[in-house]
Formats: structure tokens, sequence, C-alpha cells
């Protein structure tokens, strides 16, 4: 995210320059797939998915600057305005506010492997949001919590085909010692996001933060301080009383962006803040802020809100989120959206819980089902197994490619 700056103007339409030479971007973790590829771009925190055509001209690109043939300077352009690659004379970024599909695949792809699997640091949260989806992997492993528990979490995401790992939580800020030890690990096989409240001193994870190249996400509920610390209080075992997480998380964001470290918002639509207004209201203090990334998330019937379904959103709430991002489009509004709406594809999340077991949300009832334990031999094969029995690949397929909104046009 760039630094605090003043509400950018509506894009304009200028023209492109014709690209003279591209080349695959350092930013990009690619996986070659049947159906063409899966493209990670680490500055916006994205997933593309590729048609061959892209697949195969970004295959050629690997290797390095290389003169642009007119019959792939449209793919080129689409490729590099993601970020995917990078042309010389640069090509103008555009924010993704569509299905994160390129060319001619139109479906959401087929997937069997995983692009994503959450893996917690810590059981420790400065907080006590009143939908937490993780309540029940944190409370119950607070107090028996070691330090040697973070080899368990990386040997479990090891065996995980996956391009990126999250590290969450509870909440990796209050534990910066176990979040920075596995950010260093994870990076080793994956990309690396870390997951925050930014309720806390994020600096002394900035040094793994940057060896790791990783992307941080920052979670911010409402413009209204009131509105986001109703939803998201403070738990003063851990902040000292009075601390406002929505202050918190503002600070969090302005350190990260003087660091540079590259950076997003999400936030958790809920009864709190499903109002079309309330949501506009947010969308432009993030963009007054400077703001470019946004991910939204339907509040989900796991966790506490399992137990307090008032706080999730009415049936509508992907409706409202497809027409606020619309309205986005319309207005050529320079912020990349991603919306997810998992409360219809539970089991489409893959979470490693701070004692290294592998979960993912029951399918018959309440709770989480353990479907792997870091004990077990560590056989890649039998974990593709278990994920094949588990996972609802078209639910994690629509959740990490923007599955609930229209497709991109053909590139
Ligand atoms: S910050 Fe995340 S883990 Fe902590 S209480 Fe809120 S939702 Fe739960």
């Amino acid at each position: 995210m760039p630094g605090v700056i003043s509400r950018p103007a509506p894009r304009v339409r200028a023209r492109t320059p014709v690209a003279a030479t591209a080349a695959r971007s350092v930013d990009t973790t690619v996986r070659f797939e049947s159906f063409g590829a899966v493209a990670y771009v680490g500055r916006r925190d994205d997933f593309f998915a590729l048609d061959r055509a892209h697949a195969d001209l970004l295959r050629r690109l690997a290797v390095g600057a290389r003169p642009v043939r007119a019959a792939e300077a449209a793919r080129v352009r689409a490729l590099a305005a993601l970020g995917i690659c990078v042309t010389d004379p640069p090509t103008p970024p555009r924010p993704n506010q569509g299905r994160s599909v390129l060319g001619r695949l139109g479906e959401l792809p087929p997937l069997t492997r995983p692009l994503l699997v959450n893996c917690f640091s810590t059981a420790h949260c400065p907080l006590r949001c009143v939908y937490c989806h993780a309540d029940d992997l944190m409370i119950p492993y607070r107090d028996t919590e070691r330090a040697r528990e973070v080899d368990a979490v990386d040997r479990t995401a090891t065996l995980i085909p996956a391009l990126v790992a999250v590290v969450t939580g509870g909440d990796p800020i209050v534990a910066p010692v176990r979040a920075a030890q596995l950010i260093d690990r994870l990076s080793r096989h994956k990309r690396v996001v870390l997951d925050t409240s930014g309720a806390g001193d994020v600096d002394p994870l900035l040094p793994a933060l940057r060896r790791a190249g990783a992307h941080v996400r920052v979670s911010v509920d409402s413009a209204d301080r009131r509105v986001h610390d109703r939803a998201r209080p403070i738990n003063t075992r851990y902040l000292p009383r009075g601390t406002s997480a929505f202050d918190a998380a503002h600070a969090t964001l302005r350190r990260l962006a003087e660091a540079d470290v590259p950076c997003s918002v999400q936030t958790v639509v809920g009864r709190h803040n499903e109002d079309g207004d309330a949501l506009r209201r947010l969308r432009d203090d993030l963009l007054d802020r400077g703001v470019r990334y946004w991910v939204l998330h339907a509040a989900v019937p796991a966790g506490k809100a399992e137990r307090r379904p008032a706080v999730l959103p009415g049936p509508d709430v992907l409706d409202r989120l497809r027409e606020l991002v619309a309205e986005c489009v319309a207005a050529g509004l320079p912020l990349d959206i991603r919306v997810t709406g998992t409360h219809s594809a539970p089991r489409s999340v893959l979470l490693i819980d701070s004692r290294g077991q592998l979960c993912v949300q029951r399918a018959d009832g309440p709770g989480k089902q353990v479907v792997w334990t870091p004990d077990q031999r560590p056989d890649p094969a039998r974990m593709r197994q278990r994920l094949d029995a588990c996972v609802d690949w078209p639910g994690h397929a629509s959740r990490y490619l923007n599955g609930p909104l229209t497709p991109v046009p053909a590139g």
C-alpha cells in the first residue's frame, strides 16, 4: 500500500503504451495446471487463474525480458495490468473488481490442489470479536501453548501443496516471536501473508515480514470507530482498558505504509455493517487513507457466530456486495476488491491450528473436524487423499478467485 495520500480522482481512461519488452514479475508465483496456470501476486495478495494461452505466454516470459510480438500484445497487457508481468514501457495498473480469471476460462477452473492454507501462530488474541470464526480453535488452547508447536504447524504446512500460507490465529501481533519464527519457516516453501487485527505493535514483526516479502492484511470493519470497536472489542487481558481497536488498526496500517510493507484491509460483513451506505462510507474512508486492496468476507456461522446467529448478515449479503462492487467499477475507483461468501461452502477453508492439526469446518454439525495430526508419518500422498476427502474444491476456488463476482471479459 502506498503511504497515506489524498483521495484519488476516478480513473481516467488513458491510451495504454505499447509494451516493447515484458518479463514475469519477481513478485509473481506461478503454478501450472491442466487448465493453464494459477498466478499469485504478493503486493496485491491476489490469485489469478489463467487459460492456456496466458499460461504459455507466462512460461515464455519466465526466462527474462523479451520482445513482445504483436500477436501477444493484448495478453501481455492483461498480465501486466494486474502485476503478473512487468513491461517496458510500464503498463498502467488496473484494480481487479471481477472474478479473478484471465482469458477464455469463463467459469472458475477445477482445482485439485489448494491455493492457500491458514496457519495459526498462536491461540492468543487481543480482541473478542462478536462473530469470531476461530474461538473454538483458540480458547481451549491458550493455557497450554508451547514454543515447540511452531515446528508442528510448519511440519503440517509443508505437506500441503498450497501456494500461500497465511500466518494467523488468534492474532500473531500478540506473540511476535512465534509469528516471526513461523514466517521464516513457511517462507521457505510458500508465499506468506500475515493476518492481524492491528491491535498491537507490528514493529517486532517487520524484519521477518521483509525477509519473507510478505503481505499483511489488517481488519477494519467500519469507518465509524464506535461500530468497529463494538464489533471488535478489546480483551483487557492483553490491552489496556480504553484502547480502541479501530485506532490501533489504522496506526498499524500507517506503520506498514511507512515501512513499505505491502498491505490490504479486510472487512468481515455482518449484521453490524451490512448496510449499503455504511459499506460505501467505509470504502470512501479507505480510499481517503490510501488503501488500494480490500477484501470483504461475509461472516460465516463458524466459531462464535455459530452460537450467535444474530451477528450474521442477511441472506442477500452477496447481492449487496455485488452492487457495491458494480458501483466501484462504474465509478472507475482505484480499489482492488475481493469478495468471499464461504457461508455456502464451509469446507473450503483449510486451517492448521496452533498445535499443528489440520482442520476444516464440520459438514455434519457445529465445530471443526481434525483431518491431520502432526504426529503422523509425513506422507504427501496420504495428505492429498485426506484433502480430496475433506475439501470442497469448487468452494475453495470461489473463495480465492473472487467467485461471487462476475467474470472479467476474455483477454
Ligand atoms: S481478531 Fe480474529 S481471531 Fe481475534 S477475536 Fe477477532 S475474529 Fe477472532
